[in-house]
């Protein structure tokens, strides 16, 4: 393995940020674990504009190539050929690619490593546990492409530094207005 200069990470780094919604989150969530059925894994690019970062749209692999789910999975190039045409026809880019996992385990596999979706400095590839049942974002492994077949992995807890989700409350959130609402309505009920 060579050597990676600082330079060549902060780049990469720099460029693997992207905003996702927080409904497109749960609606990927909830496609990964329909499309591989608690038994194989399945996968999506994610898309942003030419010129931004946020993601506007989400193409599943198993839409680009049929027979791709495997167990694991095998993207043909057949796939790529589709993938180009939406992002040529709508001014998109890749972004990331997401796919799943069976266990808690989101580090690479010795074949993601070897085989970049897309081979471009501080692509995203992203690594959901358990096919999909994922509780919070933090839980995904984040692995940016520095070229050269090497990755960095973000550490675990660090993960919204690059991939930020927004919008609407997250469940703990919400739990939390609602006991403070409780409280307060509590204490306004006469007794
Ligand atoms: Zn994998």
């Amino acid at each position: 393995m060579t050597a990676v200069s600082n330079a060549v990470v902060n780049d990469a780094h720099e460029q693997a940020s992207f905003k996702m919604s927080r409904r497109r989150w749960r609606d990927l969530l909830g496609e990964l674990q329909r499309r591989g059925d608690d038994r194989r894994e399945s996968g999506a690019f994610l898309l942003a504009a030419n010129t931004g970062d946020h993601v506007e749209r989400v193409v599943y692999y198993d839409d680009l190539d049929a027979r791709c789910l495997t167990g694991g999975i095998s993207f043909s190039t057949t796939g790529f050929t589709e993938l180009w045409r939406i992002c040529e026809e709508q001014a998109l880019r890749v972004v990331a690619d997401v796919h799943t996992h069976p266990s808690t385990w989101v580090q690479q596999s010795e074949i993601d490593a070897s085989n970049p979706m897309m081979a471009r400095v501080g692509h995203v590839a992203m690594i959901v546990p358990s096919y999909g049942h994922a509780r919070s974002v933090e839980e995904c492994g984040v692995h940016i492409y520095l070229g050269s077949y090497q990755w960095i992995a973000l550490p675990a807890g660090n993960v919204s530094a690059v991939v930020e989700i927004y919008g609407l409350f997250s469940r703990a959130q919400t739990r939390h207005f609602w006991n403070m609402l409780t409280r307060v309505f509590g204490r306004m009920t006469p007794s």
